[in-house]
């Protein structure tokens, strides 16, 4: 795997962070609704599992939007590349010795002096 993939994969990752949030939520309010249903009460929320699906499924969607920009203007030369390895710098950090970007290819660390 090479560092352009690995920069891709931790760029795109974080694209599917909100679904992997969302499902459990959306199962509790479904099981939560569910349970007052079998209590014979009258269910105290709509169903909201599909609101919270497509909702997550935008959010997903612009961040996959910003990720790819992020990677075409890599691509066009816009943005700043690793003196090593050529791949996107992430944004600045405050370190020990002061602020610095990390690369997302070989995790190198690159100061900002
Ligand atoms: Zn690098």
């Amino acid at each position: 795997m090479s560092n352009v993939d690995k920069m891709c994969l931790r760029l795109l990752a974080i694209c599917f962070l909100p679904i992997i949030a969302a499902a459990p939520i959306a199962m509790a309010v479904s099981a939560f609704n569910d349970a007052f249903v079998h209590m014979g009460a009258p269910p105290l929320l709509s169903d909201l599992s599909w609101p919270i699906t497509l909702v997550t499924a935008a959010v997903c969607a612009a961040l996959f939007a910003v990720q790819a920009t992020r990677i075409w203007r890599w691509k066009e030369g816009k943005s700043l590349s690793c003196s090593n390895c050529g791949c996107l710098l992430g944004s600045i950090r405050e370190g020990r010795w002061g602020p610095y970007r990390k690369c997302l290819g070989c995790r190198g660390n690159h100061s900002e002096r």
